[in-house]
């Protein structure tokens, strides 16, 4: 069957990659010039990459990291040291690790946090246990139902000492949803803690080798198009029209530059879009359906993600840092983490800054002015010191509206990939899948609209076409 999808960020690409692999033909639309959406990237003047966001991957992510096995580019992921590292902001310039042993979950994570004695006193850590235990003793339904809580209400409501919040939870909550805990769902940090504890290598951080766009998308859009599909760029879809019954009747496809509109015509219809733009496109008669309706709950959190060269080196960490900032959420120096960013002399660091409400609207040169000024609490010894780093040059990538907004109650508001419209099916890290809004949850949710389309119809052109099989998780 032809499926036209709209949107080339992972979600689309790994619908087309599910589709194709499974006999069909897919045509991806993405309507900007680069692939990738929230995982974009770009080259400056000077052959520098810069990106959309800094991106981790994570052990728990069963179905990206099939996903690079399937592709043949496993190599592309750099895993670090099992840790996850934060700064200290009440001692500047100094690290405090949660070291992970290699030993069965979930005695690995515990043993970690039991020999971090930087951030929690024994009795916060046993009474941080002892608010855990109905998460991992009542599993997912328990977490699923923490939705009507925000995470610091939940944390209240176990009792468990603020000092856990502000040292951990904060830096958790904006890494995870660029909100904090007071904003988010109790549900998303719960499920990630989950997945950490389940498994021996959940936590366990890579980075990819360079660009996203190279690196992942490329890749997956070659597996596409020597299999019979197309992905073609600059082609935003501009109305999604409908016939009498309410099914979708074509695609009408912008024409950029003053060609034409054209129409696609398809057996089937993906929108892989943002959900932000598909609430734009919603055709009046299903704006009123209860399942469309829900849409309105959700909405994309702004986000902005700087780069910083500097004219020396900053640190050898060679891993993702939280450095629990208020301004900043996570950061790495890209020059140690990323084989095509390497650089054994000067820095580049990557920093995400959330919540960046109040800072979307601002300039380039206030963002840039008050994350310097965050430095200086990072890196004392760089920054305020006689000879300070010189910042050479920055990149800062502002995004209005990224992945959904993970307040409270928005669990029931995120759609299943199929929809009521026999030819029409949703994919998109915001559509309900297990993961929040992240890369696995983008690759989840493509192969569940890929999954969902297979069942409309079997795979009529390999008949050897394997099934689409979940990755275990
Ligand atoms: C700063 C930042 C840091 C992040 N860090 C991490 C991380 O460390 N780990 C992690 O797992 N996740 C991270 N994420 C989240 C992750 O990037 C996203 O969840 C995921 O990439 C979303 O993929 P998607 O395909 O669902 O949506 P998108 O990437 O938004 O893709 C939607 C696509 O649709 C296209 N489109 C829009 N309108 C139209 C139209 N009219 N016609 C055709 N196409 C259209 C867009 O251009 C885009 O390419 C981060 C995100 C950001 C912004």
């Amino acid at each position: 069957m032809r499926v036209a999808i709209a949107g080339g960020g992972l979600a689309g690409l790994a619908c087309a990659k599910y589709l194709v692999d499974a006999g069909h033909t897919p045509i991806v639309l993405e309507s900007r010039d680069v692939l990738g959406g929230l995982v974009a990237a770009w080259k400056d003047e000077d052959g520098d990459w810069y990106e959309t966001g800094l991106h981790a991957f994570f052990g728990a992510y069963p179905n990206m990291l099939q996903l690079f096995k399937e592709l043949g580019i496993e190599d592309r992921l750099q895993w670090k040291q099992h840790t996850l590292i934060f700064n200290q902001p009440e001692k500047p310039g100094t690290l405090s690790r949660f070291d992970v042993p290699d030993i069965p979950s979930p005695i690995n994570v515990i043993v970690s946090i039991l020999r971090n004695n930087d951030m929690l006193t024994w009795n916060q850590k046993i009474r941080f246990a002892i608010g855990l235990l109905p998460a991992i003793v009542r599993g997912q339904k328990y977490v699923e139902d923490m939705d009507r809580y925000s995470l610091l209400e939940w944390l209240r409501l176990q009792g468990v000492d603020e000092k856990v919040n502000t040292d951990i939870f904060i830096a958790a909550s904006k890494a995870l949803t660029f909100i904090n805990p007071d904003e988010v769902s109790a549900t998303i940090p719960l499920t990630a803690l989950n997945r950490f504890l389940q498994e021996r290598y959940g936590s366990k951080i890579a980075f990819l080798d360079g660009s996203p766009t190279e690196r992942l998308c490329q890749p997956i859009v070659d597996h596409i198009i020597e299999r019979g599909g197309q992905v073609k760029l600059n082609v935003p879809l501009k109305q999604i029209v409908l016939n009498p019954d309410g099914t979708v009747k074509h695609f009408l496809l912008r024409g950029l530059n003053g060609a034409p509109d054209e129409i696609l015509t398809a057996d089937l219809y993906v929108s892989a879009m943002p959900v932000d733009v598909m609430k734009v496109l919603m055709p009046q008669p299903w704006a009123e359906m209860e399942f469309f309706k829900k849409l309105d709950g959700l909405e994309g959190v702004p986000v902005i993600n700087l780069h910083l060269w500097f004219d020396r080196k900053l640190t050898d960490v060679d891993h993702l840092l939280f450095s629990r900032s208020d301004l900043l959420s996570v950061y790495a120096d890209m020059s140690n983490t990323c084989r095509e960013y390497a650089n054994p002399d000067k820095s580049m660091l990557e920093l995400v800054l959330a919540p960046a409400k109040d800072w979307i609207d601002r300039s380039e040169e206030d963002i840039i002015a008050a994350t310097m000024k965050e430095l200086e609490k990072l890196f004392p010894q760089h920054f305020a010191a006689e000879n300070p780093a010189k910042l050479l040059k920055s990149k800062v990538v502002k995004t209005p509206r990224s992945v959904y907004t993970a307040s409270p109650g928005r669990q029931a508001c995120r759609p299943t990939q199929a929809t009521p419209i026999a030819n029409f099916f949703l994919a998109g890290s915001y559509t309900l899948q297990r993961y929040l809004g992240s890369m696995e949850g983008a690759v989840l949710s493509g192969k569940l609209a890929a999954q969902e389309i297979s069942k409309v119809q079997p795979a009529i052109a390999d008949a050897s076409a394997p099934d689409l099989q979940l990755a275990a998780s």
